[in-house]
């Protein structure tokens, strides 16, 4: 492997050179966003030689969720989906932490909106660099933009089309100045950053919006709050945060695959705590890369090892 570009792609029930794996412009989720999407990682150990992919089955199980919201049928379980991805990965031969995207889109030709049964899977991967030691803290804004409501196109699922409204937010933050943006839901609450989730901490407790907040059921919120809660001994609140709540929190982080768990050091020109990274979330950041690159022992079950281990091997 040579280059950051995937070679080969899972595509129509086999995996084929990636320059194989194509769409016609004709294809429905081309025209009107009607697929769906998971971002996964895996996280390469160097002591062990070995590759993780983090929460393989609960990331396959949202993307099956995200699927049947909009009527797409996915005809492989999670743990088929994770084979696909091995055999993927091991084909590629990443020693890399990489960065993987499965896709499920309505692939019919017609220019009809109508959901019918014409469904298709795709999953390509390509290296990302995943844990970064030192980071800064982002600078944040509110965007003028609001989240996608659920009632309009379903906000806790990974729905293509959706993502207008992300690169909307993330677009016109990056040309204001900052790293990213906080969206509010229509009703003035706080419910997540362009693609990630958010976490403030005010008086030494963790306060996340609820998943009925127009939040995406992100999967490492998920894990943060059982980390939180479990090995730092946090207080984890699922609630309403209003806007200004963010202006007066002691901490403030953003949590996803993409982002990791990322702080933020200013929101809306206005200092987070005293701009430093803050002591929870510096703990939780350093434990987080424990547990994806397998070094903490209680959650290696969340971790699929994609290579044979070594000394089992030879
Ligand atoms: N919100 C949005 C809109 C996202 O795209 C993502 C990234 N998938 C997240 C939150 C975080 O979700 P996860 O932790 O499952 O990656």
């Amino acid at each position: 492997m040579s280059t950051n570009k995937p070679e080969y792609a899972f595509f129509d029930g086999k995996i084929v050179p990636i320059g194989e794996a194509k769409v016609s412009v004709m294809t429905q989720a081309f025209n009107y966003g009607t697929g769906v999407f998971a971002g996964m990682r895996a996280y390469w150990n160097d002591d062990e030689r070995q590759l993780f992919i983090f929460r393989a089955a609960d990331h396959f199980e949202r993307f099956r969720q995200s699927a049947s919201l909009i009527r797409i049928n996915v005809p492989y379980s999670p743990s088929e989906l994770t084979d696909i991805l091995i055999e993927l990965l091991r084909i590629e031969d990443y020693h890399a932490d990489t960065y993987i995207r499965p896709l499920a889109y309505k692939a019919s030709m017609t220019t009809g909106v109508n959901l019918d049964d014409n469904d298709g899977v795709t999953m390509f991967a390509q290296p990302g660099s995943g844990y970064v030691k030192d980071v800064e803290g982002l600078k944040v804004g509110f965007s003028a933009w609001r989240r996608v409501e659920d009632n309009a196109i379903p906000a806790r699922g990974k729905i293509s089309g959706a993502y207008a409204n992300s690169a909307l937010i993330k677009t016109d933050a990056s040309l204001a100045g900052y790293d990213d943006a906080l969206v509010l839901s229509e009703d003035g609450h706080v419910a997540e950053a362009s693609t990630s989730n958010v976490f403030i901490v005010r008086k030494g407790v963790a306060i996340t919006p609820t998943i009925t907040s127009n939040t995406l059921e992100g999967i490492t919120r998920r894990t943060l709050i059982e980390l939180l809660r479990n090995e730092l001994g946090v207080e984890v609140v699922e609630r309403e945060i209003d806007r200004t709540e963010c202006y007066l929190a002691e901490e403030i982080f953003l949590c996803g695959t993409g982002m990791q768990v990322m702080p933020v050091a200013q929101i809306d020109h206005r200092t987070v705590g005293t701009g430093e990274i803050g002591t929870i979330t510096h703990r939780l950041r350093e434990l987080f890369f424990q547990v994806v690159t397998g070094k903490a022992p209680r959650y290696r079950d969340w971790l699929t090892p994609v290579y044979v281990p070594e000394h089992v091997g030879k």
